[in-house]
């Protein structure tokens, strides 16, 4: 029924194409961390590794994510944890622990990368973020989330809490050292909870011309409940919210000329519009308005203006909802991976290397 709404938007689609400067690839991070600050605590101190999750999968080869020690800032303060414990956490923070076990491969590949892309990234002190002196944060706007599964499973995951955590450690001990890699680098494995039908390109979402970060087809998103998304706000708090952002913006009496030169991405997100006589992203008008996602369009109920959104999260890189499709149907962790990332390989990192 939702789709039938959709048709009644009063916004123009213009599907005009703007020329994008493109960026170098590690302008993708900077971009993304220009509308979010560090976090902040009242105070700093270190919290040497306490076991998250010990039920681990033994392994007869020696283990990379054991060899690799990471610092969080999580919970107002910093813990050292093993590269594994780290990633069981992100993984259980991410995604579903009911995901078919190649959708939750893929995921614990994809963190893992996205991780040691940040690592690598701030190993530049010109890209160096404070993290209150650790490397990686528990925000999932700007690291990933985490949860500590020694506190939380219980409630997370009720009696299913050790069928899960299994299933979580699984997924990451399976995949011990791999990443995907571009140029033999990792890549940013960035990822999102349901794109449209089609994923979006970094380029279009961030500015930032990135290879690997492209659109392609994604199943699967409907199933996730927040595909279909609306939000409703008055006219005049509409206008209120976005001048208070926009100052220069001028809202006439008729609102049919409040939006003009909407231009969509080939996936469908707005890529900008015009508001009031600014034009401004429509990632940008997305996080003004806290919507589900930028593929929007807009109609008139009163003195309503209603948003409806298609798609979850930003849309760029792997669609979590299109890997659950995708391996229900089959796929592999690896075919998902290489799928929602064109153009990278899979690697495997030893202790040693
Ligand atoms: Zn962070």
């Amino acid at each position: 029924m939702k789709k039938l709404l959709l048709t009644a938007a009063f916004l123009t689609v213009l599907p005009m194409l703007c020329p994008l400067l493109a960026f170098p690839g590690q302008a993708l991070l900077a971009e993304k961390q220009t509308a979010r600050s560090a976090p902040t605590a009242p105070e700093d101190r270190t919290v040497v590794e306490a076991p998250l999750y010990t039920r681990q999968v033994p392994s007869k080869e020696k283990s990379y994510d054991e060899s690799v020690t990471v610092r969080l800032y999580t919970g107002g303060t910093i813990r050292e944890l093993s590269l594994r414990n780290y990633l069981i956490g992100v993984v259980a923070a991410e995604m579903p622990a009911s995901f078919p076990e190649e959708a939750l491969k893929a995921q614990a590949i994809a963190a893992r990368t996205y991780t040691l892309y940040k690592l690598r990234l701030y190993e530049d002190p010109s890209q160096a973020e404070s993290h209150h002196g650790a490397q990686l944060c528990d925000d999932p706007a700007h690291c990933a989330a985490f949860t500590d599964l020694a506190v939380t499973a219980a409630s997370l995951w009720g009696e299913s809490k050790e069928t899960y955590s299994e299933r979580v450690s699984n997924a990451v001990c399976e995949t011990d050292g791999m990443l995907l890699a571009y140029d033999n680098a990792p890549i940013a494995a960035v990822f999102c909870a349901a794109s449209g039908k089609m994923t979006e390109s970094a380029k279009d979402v961030w500015g930032a011309d990135i290879p690997y970060l492209v659109p392609v087809d994604s199943p699967g998103g409907e199933d996730c409940a927040k595909y279909y998304g609306e939000k409703r706000i008055t006219r005049s708090d509409f206008c209120a919210a976005f001048l208070k952002e926009y100052p220069s913006a001028v809202f006439s009496e008729n609102d049919d000329e409040w939006f003009r030169s909407v231009h969509r991405t080939e996936s469908g997100s707005i890529r900008t519009i015009t508001v009031g006589g600014v034009e401004i992203t429509g990632t940008a008008l997305r996080s003004l308005l806290g919507l589900n996602s930028a593929n929007f369009t807009l109609r008139r109920e009163g003195d309503e203006l209603v948003f409806s959104t298609e798609g979850y999260g930003h849309g760029v890189g792997m669609s979590q909802y299109g890997a659950r499709c995708l391996a229900l149907s089959g796929q592999s962790c690896d075919e998902i991976l290489s799928h929602y990332y064109p153009g990278t390989v899979l690697q495997k990192k030893n202790p040693d290397a």
